[in-house]
């Protein structure tokens, strides 16, 4: 523990630049975040939802059952809430994607646009369906795919649009509605980080032909475990990804199972127990929502008065839904000169980490610098590549900048609990920021 007496040494002598109480935990300071916090448990897991799985553990355990079954109720009670006319349920949010591309017809020789900053399944799932991923830019600020980038790797080929509405922020769906417009494409959107989002007024998916979403256990809207829903307006999507998760087959209320199969099917269905867990989330999902704007309004509120942190913020126009929270870091702006951003961001993560602020990097490569597609690993034989004459291959550096500078904070912010929690964060934020030469030193140090 540290006592604030000067300890020997020159590390402890770089983190000492400041009053001695307030000495960085890195240095032997004391930690500005103590180990165990309250409210930063997530998912929140209440009696009700275990209630709710225990009696789904009586009824029909699957999707694919006529009749009423808490799937099918999960799945109306989504469509309401995003204003569609229609849900399909699935194991996961990569199955939706998958099968919200299958439903659309798009196959081999097909490109699909996606971002170069995602979770890797919004590039995989075009491929789980012999279509190309092409890569293009991200906007600076917002993380979403810049519509001006897009329209530079349109071509022929183009079939679709997916764009991700990364950590809860809408991506802009009036530059990619008008492109997708004026070229016939498809727009497929990647809705896995935001539930209850909204642009312009409209839920998340209620816009685009196709909205995918994931209910895995970290998401907004969680399951206790794996488990995906899409939605849209269009009937024959809709029945199309209905079949393609059970097999092609279809499956009708008041006739028994006839284990026909009419399109390329797989098996990708959810189970009761997982659409009972989200359910009964469900019904706490707008209070939680609230609740998090609440504590993390506050919270950026008090990193913004920090030079040189670029503090996410709703785009105006939309409600973000805080899946995850990004910074980026700019040494120049911190008054810190020649430092790289890279250096920068990891010295910051350094100093961060061990006051007990749980930053971390999210992503590490953008898509097209990861191994499946720079090597092209697909089904043999170059394929889906060798289904098309290549497209075109931009060059992402707005999303590489963004991997090298940014820190983001992620799930433990969720609960709506957290309030007190990210108080202490940002006092540790703060802290470091008293400490920006200790920064400065270690970015130096292997500058
Ligand atoms: C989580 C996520 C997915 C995949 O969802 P799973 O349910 O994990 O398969 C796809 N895209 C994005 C942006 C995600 O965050």
């Amino acid at each position: 523990m540290s006592t604030g007496t000067s300890a020997t040494g020159s590390r402890a002598d770089v983190g000492n630049s400041a009053a001695s109480g307030d000495r960085l935990a890195m240095f032997g300071g004391v930690r500005a975040v103590p180990r165990e916090l309250p409210g930063t448990n997530w998912p929140v897991v209440t009696d009700e939802d275990r209630a709710a799985v225990l009696a789904a553990l009586d009824g029909p355990l699957v999707s694919d059952t006529d009749g009423e079954t808490p799937v099918s109720q999960l799945e109306e009670r989504w469509a309401r809430r995003c204003g569609a006319q229609y849900c399909v349920a699935t194991c996961n949010g990569t199955a939706a994607l998958a099968l919200s591309l299958s439903a659309l017809g798009i196959g081999p020789g097909d490109e699909v646009i996606v971002p170069a900053l995602s979770m890797i399944a919004s590039g995989l799932t075009p491929m789980h369906n012999m279509a190309i991923p092409v890569f293009a830019d991200i906007d600076p600020v917002t993380f979403n795919l810049d519509p001006a980038a897009v329209r530079e790797v349109i071509t022929p080929r183009t079939a679709a649009i997916l764009p991700v509405h990364l950590h809860g922020q809408p991506a802009d769906m009036d530059g990619i509605g008008a492109l997708a417009g004026r070229h016939g494409l498809a727009v497929v959107e990647d809705g896995a980080q935001a539930q209850g989002a909204t642009h312009h007024g409209r839920v998340i998916g209620s816009i685009g032909d196709v909205t995918a979403f994931s209910l895995q256990f970290t998401k907004n809207l969680p399951t206790c475990g794996e488990g995906g829903l899409l939605t849209t307006n269009n009937p024959e999507v809709a029945m199309k990804a209905r079949m393609s998760r059970q097999f092609g087959e279809v499956i009708e209320a008041g006739r028994p199972r006839d284990y026909i199969s009419h399109r390329l099917g797989w098996n990708a269905k959810l189970s009761s127990v997982q659409a009972a867990f989200t359910l009964s989330q469900l019904d706490r999902f707008d209070s939680y929502a609230k609740q998090r704007h609440a504590n993390v309004t506050a919270f950026l509120d008090r990193l913004r008065a920090l030079p040189g942190i670029l503090v996410p913020a709703a785009v105006p126009g939309t409600e973000h839904a805080w899946y995850m929270l990004r910074f980026r870091l700019d040494p120049d702006a911190a008054g810190l000169d020649g430092v790289r951003p890279a250096r920068f961001r990891a010295a910051v993560h350094r100093l961060l980490r061990a006051e007990g602020v749980p930053v971390s990097r999210y992503q590490v490569k953008t898509l097209p610098d990861q191994q499946v597609f720079t090597e092209r690993v697909g089904f043999g034989a170059g394929y889906p590549w060798t289904a098309a004459a290549p497209g075109p291959a931009a060059d992402c550096p707005v999303a590489r900048a963004v991997i090298d500078d940014s820190l983001t904070l992620q799930k433990r912010h969720l609960n709506p609990q957290a309030g007190p929690a990210l108080e202490r964060y940002a006092g540790g934020f703060e802290k470091v920021w008293r400490h920006l030469d200790s920064a400065a030193r270690l970015a130096g140090a292997d500058r």
